[in-house]
């Protein structure tokens, strides 16, 4: 069994108050291990080492020799992959196919596809004329923020993390990182790699602990915090939000979603019906771009339930480390129950299960897990909870329509603007659609595909800001204004 403690300073500590909380397995409610609780004096610790470290060594080293530490974080992932993929996976009770293709790699590859992206960091320079005809030099130059607070999720925990981690270290940040509750693992399993490789004490801090009330609020509110970096629920993120405004802190929020993929009748169906699968089953339907309405033009609507439901019906549950399993449980009993009450819900809508809409029979232990049906509902209004709420499991509502402006407005019918897939071989009706959707994210004729370098972000209430290649270098750093008269 683990102890998970909080990584402050470069060091493990355990919390002043002795508290601790229970790490379960969502497979079968088994005890992982016991996590130590922060509170306030573990955030206050954290932060005064991470002020600490940009005074020394971290604040004036090149770029160039961050880059290179950072590599090494990279490489030290790889180095104890397995060990990522266990904890990961303990964590979750993801499939180990997934999250050796998708988590840990990412993970790695978070800290060196930034470790490079800052050797190119550019910033615009103007020559000046004046009035004595002498002229001024006017530039901008980059400066890191300072004290970075990430708060993370627990549905792709190493990614999601180390996605703002790598950038906010590679500008030259440093960070104190409040993991979820409900995946404590790899972050401190990463903070073992920071000392490793050399990455020097303060610079990257873990503080574990519960959001509201607990290490989550307390970071939030610290004036310590120069910005806030967080990636979860769109009401967390408004909450986040009152704090920040205190000290008039920016902050960078990757939100929920309410995703719907376009199906026209002239797509690849084949192909169509492959992405949809992925896009509304893959880790259990607990992905922020996940699809969850699914809009079909009315030619194929009959067609394309059939094939979903299908292919949904092929889907095996079951636990990590069997290979031909598809979806593992959800993250917990607490989840299960809320996709289980979208689950009731939909009954008392009227909706027609095409298939699922339960919980499925597990073996022995399993029984006890957060494990739900894969599910497809059809027959709903556009007013209903299953319709317009985010569930994050794995389900979707399919939908017939009759013409492109119709979908689009239904489509965009939602306080939400994550991501969106249109499935056409149409080239003039996917540019002309992808140009009309309010998402910060159009896939068209695919799902989940995306150079690292490119904007990530949400529209409406999916977020605030952009990351990803210049843009993570952008909220990482703040533009000073140079002016030099010659
Ligand atoms: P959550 O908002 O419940 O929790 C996320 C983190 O915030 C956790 O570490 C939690 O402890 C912390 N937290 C909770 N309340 C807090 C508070 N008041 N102050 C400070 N911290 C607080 O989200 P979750 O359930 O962990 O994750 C699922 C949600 O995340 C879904 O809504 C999903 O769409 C969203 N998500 C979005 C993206 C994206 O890129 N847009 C990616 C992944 C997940």
């Amino acid at each position: 069994m683990g102890e998970f403690k909080h990584f402050i300073n470069g060091a493990f500590v355990s919390s002043a108050s002795g508290k601790t909380f229970e790490n379960r397995s969502p497979v079968d409610l088994s005890l992982i291990g016991m996590v130590h609780e922060g509170g306030e004096a573990e955030i206050d610790a954290a932060v005064s080492a991470a002020r600490g470290a940009l005074d020394g060594e971290w604040g004036s080293m090149a770029t160039a020799k961050r880059s290179e530490l950072l590599h090494a974080v990279a490489a030290g992932i790889n180095r104890r992959f397995d060990e990522f993929l266990d904890a990961e996976i303990a964590d979750t009770g993801k499939p180990r196919s997934l999250a050796s293709h998708i988590d840990i790699p990412r993970g790695a590859a978070n800290f060196s596809v930034f470790a490079d992206a800052v050797k190119g960091e550019a910033t615009e320079s103007f020559h000046l004329d004046t009035p004595d005809g002498t002229g001024a030099l006017n530039y901008a130059i980059r400066v890191p923020k300072g004290v970075i607070g990430v708060i993370s999720p627990w549905n792709l925990p190493l990614l999601l993390m180390t996605w703002k981690v790598g950038p906010a270290l590679a500008c030259g940040n440093t960070v104190v990182v409040k993991p979820s509750e409900e995946t404590p693992a790899t972050t401190t399993l990463l903070g073992e790699v920071m000392n490793e490789v050399g990455i020097p004490a303060g610079v990257f801090n873990v503080v574990h602990g519960f959001g509201s009330n607990s290490a989550g609020e307390f970071l939030t509110r610290h004036p310590g915090v120069d910005a806030i970096t967080f990636t979860g629920e769109t009401r967390t993120g408004e909450a986040i939000m009152r704090e920040a405004a205190v000290g008039v802190r920016d902050v960078s929020f990757e939100l929920g979603g309410k995703n719907p993929a376009l199906i026209f009748a002239d797509c690849d169906l084949d192909k169509a019906i492959e992405g949809t699968m992925r896009s509304v089953f893959a880790n259990c339907g607990q992905v922020c771009l996940g699809t969850e309405r699914v809009y079909v033009e009315r030619p194929i609507f009959d067609e394309f339930v059939a094939r979903l439901k299908a292919a949904a019906e092929k889907l095996k549950l079951g636990a990590p480390d069997d290979d031909s399993v598809n979806l593992g449980p959800l993250i917990s009993k607490e989840h299960q129950e809320k996709v289980l009450s979208y689950y009731e819900k939909a009954k008392i809508e009227g909706a027609i299960v095409i298939t699922g809409g339960g919980v499925p029979d597990m073996p022995g232990e399993q029984a006890n897990g957060a494990w739900v049906e894969p599910t497809i509902w059809t027959g709903l209004g556009e007013n209903s909870a299953i319709v317009r709420e985010e569930i994050f499991g794995p389900c979707c509502h399919i939908q017939p329509f009759d013409a492109e402006d119709e979908v689009v407005r239904l489509a965009n019918e939602t306080p939400y603007g994550l991501a969106c897939a249109i499935w056409t071989e149409n080239l003039s009706r996917a540019h002309r659609v992808a140009s009309k959707m309010e998402a910060g994210i159009i896939w068209v004729n695919s799902w989940f595909l995306r150079d690292l370098r490119t904007p990530f972000g949400g529209s409406k209430q999916s977020g605030i800001g952009r990351e990803g290649g210049v843009h993570s270098l952008e909220f990482y750093t703040e533009l000073r204004n140079v002016c030099i008269k010659l």
